[in-house]
This record gives C-alpha cells, sequence and structure tokens, in this order.
C-alpha cells in the first residue's frame, strides 16, 4: 500500500511568480526552472543528509543533491562547522592562505594525472581555463568535444551541448560568434572511428580533445572499452593534449576520479562539484610543465579576486577528507540496489527502460535502445519521464527535472531510503 502525500505548491508558485519580475525566466540557471516538465519549481527552504523540504512544507527524498556536489549528503555537520569556523575569521582576503595549499596537496594526492592543481570558482571557469592553456601550450585553435557533452557555458563549448541545452532542444547558442564556433569540432561520443577521421583530417590544427570520461549532461553513458584509451593514443600521436572533464565524475564515481576507475592518464583535468562540498569551486590541473605556462609562471592569463576563497576551500577540503575508499564501496551497493529495483519494476511494467549507471550516477531512460550516444539517448520517450517525474515529485522523491541528467546517490542515503524510491518508481511506472 502506498502512503501518498498530497504535495502542496501554492507558496512555491508565488515565490516563483514573484521571481519572474527581477530575475530572468526566474531563475539563475535555466533547467532548475522545471520549463520541460511544464512544472513550477521547488523552493526549498532546507536540506538535511539525503532529504530535502520546500517552502510549502513538503520533504523529498533528494537525488539532485545540488546537481552532484553533495555526495555527503546535504548540510553535513563537519562541513557546516568547517564553514562556520572559516567564516568567523574572514571570509575573503585575495592574498594567499594556508588552506589554498592544503586543498591543492589533496586534489594532488587523490587525482593521478595531477601534479599541480590552479583553483576557480565554477565547473565552467575551469574548462574554459584547461582549453586557453590547451590553445596557448600547443599553439593550435581547434579544439574537438562530443555531442550532448556539457563543459559549462564558455563560448567554444557551448556547441551541440547537453544538459540545459538538451533539456530546451535548444540550438547552439546565439551570442557565441561564427569565428569562435568554427573552431570546435563535434563528433559523436564513443565513435573512436569518428575521432579518427577528424584527426586525419585536422591532426596538427587541433589542441586539444575535451571529454567527460563518463557523459553526465545527456543522462549518464558510460566510456565503450577502449574509448577512452582510443583517445589518450590519437591525441599523443598528433601532439594534442587530452582534456578530461570531471566536473561531475571528480570523486563522484571513484576516489581517484574517473582517471582512477579507467586507468587512463589525461593531460590536463577539469574538477567542479564534489572538489567545493556544496560551495562555488572549480579547479584544473595536470603536468607541472604545461600548468606551469599560466600566469604568474608563464604567459597564459588566469585569475580570480574570489579564487581559492577560504570558506570554499574549507567545504571542499572537509568534503574530501570525508571520502574513504569505503565510501565509494557504500556508494555502489546502494546505487546497485537502486538500479535492480528499477529493472524489476520496468520488467513487471513492462515500459522500455535502460537504466545506464557508473558508480552512483544513475539514469533511467525511457528506451529499449542501447544508450551510448547522445543520438540514443534522444530515443528516450521524453513525454514518459515528463509524467514520471511529476509523479515522482508527487510520490516525494526528487530527480532532476530533464532525462538528460542523471541521478546522484550520497553516502547519506540508506538502504530504506532506496527502497522507498524504489517503490515510488514502482507507483510512477503503475500511473504511466
Ligand atoms: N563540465 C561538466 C561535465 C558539468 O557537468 C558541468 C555542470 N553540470 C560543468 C562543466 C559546468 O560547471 P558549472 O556549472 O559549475 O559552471
Amino acid at each position: 500500500s502506498e502512503k501518498v502525500q498530497q504535495r502542496q505548491d501554492a507558496r512555491s508558485k508565488e515565490a516563483f511568480a514573484k521571481a519572474k519580475t527581477v530575475i530572468p525566466g526566474g531563475v539563475n540557471s535555466p533547467v532548475r526552472a522545471f520549463r520541460s516538465v511544464g512544472l513550477t519549481p521547488v523552493y526549498v527552504d532546507r536540506g538535511e543528509g539525503y532529504r530535502i523540504y520546500d517552502i510549502d512544507g513538503n520533504s523529498y527524498i533528494d537525488y539532485v543533491g545540488s546537481w552532484g556536489p553533495l555526495i555527503m549528503g546535504h548540510a553535513h555537520p563537519k562541513v557546516v562547522e568547517a564553514i562556520v569556523r572559516t567564516a568567523e575569521k574572514g571570509t575573503s582576503f585575495g592574498a594567499p592562505t594556508e588552506l589554498e595549499t592544503m586543498m591543492a596537496e589533496l586534489v594532488c594526492e587523490r587525482v593521478p594525472s595531477v601534479e599541480i592543481v590552479r583553483m576557480v570558482n565554477s565547473g565552467t571557469e575551469a574548462t574554459m581555463s584547461a582549453l586557453r592553456l590547451a590553445r596557448g601550450y600547443t599553439n593550435r585553435s581547434k579544439i574537438v568535444k562530443f555531442e550532448g557533452s556539457y563543459h559549462g557555458h564558455a563560448d567554444s563549448l557551448l556547441i551541440k551541448a547537453g544538459s540545459g541545452v538538451a533539456t530546451l532542444g535548444l540550438p547552439d547558442s546565439p551570442g557565441v560568434p561564427e569565428s569562435t564556433a568554427s573552431h570546435t569540432i563535434t563528433v559523436p561520443y564513443n565513435d573512436l572511428e569518428a575521432v579518427k577521421a577528424v584527426f586525419e583530417k585536422f591532426g596538427e590544427q587541433i589542441a586539444c580533445v575535451i571529454v567527460e570520461p563518463v557523459a553526465g549532461n545527456m543522462g549518464v553513458v558510460p566510456p565503450l572499452p577502449g574509448f577512452l584509451q582510443g583517445l589518450r593514443d590519437v591525441t599523443s600521436a598528433y601532439g594534442s593534449l587530452l582534456i578530461f572533464d570531471e566536473v561531475m565524475t571528480g570523486f563522484r564515481v571513484h576516489y581517484h576520479c574517473a582517471q582512477g576507475l579507467y586507468g587512463i592518464t589525461p593531460d590536463l583535468t577539469c574538477m567542479g562539484k564534489v572538489i567545493g562540498g556544496g560551495l562555488p569551486v572549480g579547479a584544473y590541473g595536470g603536468k607541472r610543465e604545461i600548468m606551469e605556462r599560466i600566469a604568474p609562471s608563464g604567459p597564459i592569463y588566469q585569475a580570480g579576486t574570489l579564487s581559492g576563497n577560504p570558506l570554499a576551500m574549507a567545504a571542499g577540503y572537509t568534503t574530501l577528507s570525508l571520502l574513504t575508499q569505503e565510501t565509494y564501496e557504500r556508494l555502489e551497493q546502494l546505487s546497485v540496489r537502486l538500479q535492480l529495483g528499477f529493472e524489476a519494476n520496468a520488467a513487471k511494467h513492462g515500459i522500455p527502460s535502460t537504466i545506464n549507471r557508473v558508480g552512483s550516477m544513475v539514469c533511467p531512460f525511457f528506451t529499449d535502445t542501447h544508450v551510448i550516444n547522445y543520438d540514443t539517448a534522444k530515443t528516450s520517450d521524453l513525454n514518459r519521464f515528463k509524467a514520471y517525474f511529476a509523479s515522482m515529485l508527487d510520490l516525494g522523491v526528487s530527480v532532476a527535472p530533464s532525462q538528460f541528467e542523471g541521478m546522484f546517490v550520497s553516502a547519506l542515503h540508506d538502504e530504506e531510503a532506496i527502497d522507498a524510491t524504489i517503490a515510488a518508481h514502482d507507483e510512477a511506472l503503475r500511473r504511466l
């Protein structure tokens, strides 16, 4: 027997209407507006562990986790304490602090390919800066990215992008000059032959290949065996850099990030989300010889008033310190349980379904097709997703309001929460 809570949303509706008068679309990042699912966004009041509570008094088991950062759950007492303790000494100095070095040491220790690392304030800044570095280092202009991948909203990377661009079905963004876009070459994810063909034609002009080692912005799409190694080989052969965008996968899929999970060494790595522990942080790092080309040790410019911010470093450092090898075993256990439950439900209701998962990144697609790239991700029945999303919300489960985003299990979820989620999914599929 399902315990169905009657979800209230009067206050969220009112808050959204008010926000729309002073904020474009009412939100500070597009997918939050719930536009593609045709609902009013949930206005959050607070979070604790795996739960969030909205301003209408509803509570939800949360799998958004601020779009990835909250691997240790909402308002983790140790993270909150570190932020408070640090804030009492001042919030920003624009001068070096020892905390930044502690953070950098920890990142270098955990991320196999990273010898030195520069902190920035978002994933967008990390990829944008890594791209400039790759271009400056190689003295080449062209870059290769994959269709349906999202690397933040820098001009060069906003071409055939995933995430909100995919969710809203938008073409490449107006405002990106033709001259900039012409340097970005896109190929289907997991298609090594297409990458090789591009290199045969433009190899000497390609500064870098940027790739999400597990694609997380067209739903969740794991790399096929040999794909990442193939990228490593072809970039090395042509003197191009291989950039892993681990903004989502970093410290999410493995203790040593995706590069540790798959045993591939990129030249540069972009990070974000988990390393900020819920505060605005990004980072890029890699081979010393390349990274030393950044100012002030080199001529390639990149800077930031709030970069290395003490509160952000405290939250990130504490979050990374809480993550142990055992955390990832626990995440795997919980996530497998969720996947198996979803698969059993889909079979029971006869709903075409493919559940993609890498570690605690999980994505149920409404399709029978093997999802290996953006085209196959788009075979998912988006009307079904829309109805499923609305039911899940009514049943007290918060997932991303888009088929092209994954679910993030946190280490604070437990068997009870997972089983309640599986029960809600069962009921949501029954209602389809
Ligand atoms: N790269 C990837 C792989 C991402 O998933 C994201 C954000 N979803 C970004 C870059 C951009 O990060 P931010 O939103 O912090 O700018």
